[in-house]
């Protein structure tokens, strides 16, 4: 029976072993998922560069390359520190000692104009002169700034808690940034908060494993339990026929002296010898199965104690791991599911769409001229509307539905269980939603619109494909004048 009780208590903790280990492994997904999006950050900035130097675009192929084959840390760290040199070679070097013609495509305007260093030139805005525009294209394709992609980077890099005040920082610091700010001192924050960010990755990870191998040794320990008690009962069932055979011997020994026996008082004393014999080793059988008996107790009442405590351990690491699990998918700024989300979710509706076939509509929402919010009223008004945004979508769409924000000003929706057409007036609702909230900046009534495009999920369609849809009906809505709802 307590025999039992152990053996499921063991596979119970078992199965707890097992799960940990899979966390473990899930932990270090993350840990490479960073690492991967971290990679893909420095290959998309060496494009802002290109076209600068001869020498430095050779040295940005070089990364590039690196980066692509997944180069080790050290071999990266040698280009980086090759590239650096030359870096500060370019920043120091006035603007006729370099190639001349070859900036064409990253800054197109500012070269012969552009005084100080070659930070500053890199990060110029290629339209504007001056004001507080973005940092130069990146990419010309995407028409994405060096702005856009640092702050994207620090939206989806996946971080516990501690580490969300700093990225808001940086994140201020990067948005308030004008061309004449040095640009290389929050690069430098980057810098050291990936650095932090792999320190804490290490000793989370360390915590993991340390966890596991004493839970490891508990099991074992519990294991040793289990087999002493087994050797408890094989003792005692041993001991019980050593007795059973010794009392036999004695009874059978007087069994000859009775029939050996030639008077009276000698067959007296024999029995009462044998008699005694027999109660000295009844007592003796009696008080060695009261200490073993105890023992036991004593064992498993300690190893009782142990599972407590185990159990305790346990309970404190899952709600932590749960706790992380649920920040991991939180958007900080809006506290809506963020991109993590949406990819998980839409996975799941994309399963279930396959499955059942009932209709899944995706919807891709952005805020039209977003930018000059913040250009006229500062990022923090401009959180404050993305904040304000987040939830007149979230807090309108039925239980069933999805919103997340997809990055930046964007925000992305499921809808399940309703035709196009249907969806379609629900998004207009939410669209006349958003036009009719009031925001307030320094005494001014500004009206916000934001436009979106949506699409089913069609037969043949992976999530990306109907994605690009949406998103091209996205841009429909805005060449047609922005606050309005185009469908595909
Ligand atoms: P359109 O109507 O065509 O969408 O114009 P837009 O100005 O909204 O679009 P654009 O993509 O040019 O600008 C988006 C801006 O959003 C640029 C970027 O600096 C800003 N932005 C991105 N993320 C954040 C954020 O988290 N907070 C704030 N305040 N601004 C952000
Ligand atoms: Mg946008
Ligand atoms: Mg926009």
């Amino acid at each position: 029976m307590e025999q039992e009780k152990l053996q499921q208590e063991l596979e119970q903790w078992k199965r707890k072993y097992l799960d940990y280990l899979e966390e473990s492994e899930r932990r270090e997904k993350q840990w490479k998922d960073n690492d991967e999006l971290l990679r893909k950050t420095i290959s998309r900035l060496t494009l802002a560069a290109d076209g600068l130097d001869d020498t430095l675009d050779r040295q940005l192929r070089d990364l590039r390359d690196a980066i692509r084959d997944h180069s080790s840390t050290a071999q990266l760290r040698t280009r980086i520190d090759e590239m650096s040199k030359t870096l500060v070679r370019l920043d120091s070097a006035a603007p006729a000692e370099r190639n001349a013609g070859e900036s064409q495509e990253a800054a197109p305007d500012t070269e012969e104009k552009a005084p100080g260093g070659f930070f500053k030139r890199l990060f110029r805005s290629p339209e504007k002169a001056s004001g507080p525009a973005g940092a130069t294209v990146a990419d010309p394709a995407s028409n994405e700034t060096v702005r856009d992609i640092l702050v994207r980077l620090l939206e989806r890099l996946t971080l516990p808690d501690e580490f969300l005040p700093r990225v808001d920082r940086i994140r201020a610091h990067i948005l308030d940034m004008d061309e004449d700010s040095e640009w290389d001192s929050v690069i430098g924050e980057i810098a050291d908060l990936v650095q932090a960010i792999r320190a804490q990755s290490m000793k989370e990870k360390q915590g993991i494993e340390d966890f596991l191998k004493q839970l490891g040794e508990r099991l074992r320990e519990v294991d040793r339990q289990l087999s002493s008690s087994e050797s408890y009962y094989d003792d005692t069932r041993e001991a019980g026929e050593q007795f059973d055979s010794r009392v036999k011997q004695e009874l059978d020994g007087i069994g000859h002296s009775v029939r050996d026996a030639t008077d009276l008082g000698q067959l007296k004393d024999v029995v009462r010898t044998r008699l005694d014999t027999i109660l000295d080793q009844l007592s003796q059988h009696r008080e060695s199965e009261q200490q073993r008996y105890e023992q036991a107790k004593q064992e498993i009442a300690a190893m009782g104690r142990r599972m407590k405590e185990l159990e305790f351990e346990t309970e404190a690491l899952r709600s932590r791991i749960d706790d992380e699990r649920a920040q991991a998918k939180t958007d900080a700024l809006t506290g809506i599911p963020n991109r993590l989300a949406w990819e998980e979710r839409l996975a799941q509706e994309v399963a279930r769409w396959k499955r059942f076939g009932t209709p899944l509509v995706l919807v891709v929402w952005d805020v039209d001229h977003f930018k000059d919010i913040n250009d006229r009223f500062g990022h923090k008004a401009g959180d404050k509307v993305l904040r304000t945004i987040a939830h007149v979508l979230a807090d309108n769409v039925r239980e069933t539905d999805f919103v997340a924000r997809y990055g930046g000003e964007e925000f992305a929706q499921l809808m399940t269980g309703s035709t196009l057409q249907e969806c379609l007036q629900v998004v207009e609702k939410l669209r006349a939603a958003i036009e009719a909230t009031g925001f307030h900046f320094r005494e001014q009534r500004v009206t916000i619109t934001a436009s979106c495009g949506l699409t089913e999920y069609r037969d043949g369609d992976t999530p990306d494909r109907c994605f690009e849809r949406a998103d091209k009906a996205l841009y429909r809505a805005k060449d047609a004048g922005r606050n309005r709802c185009v469908s595909d």
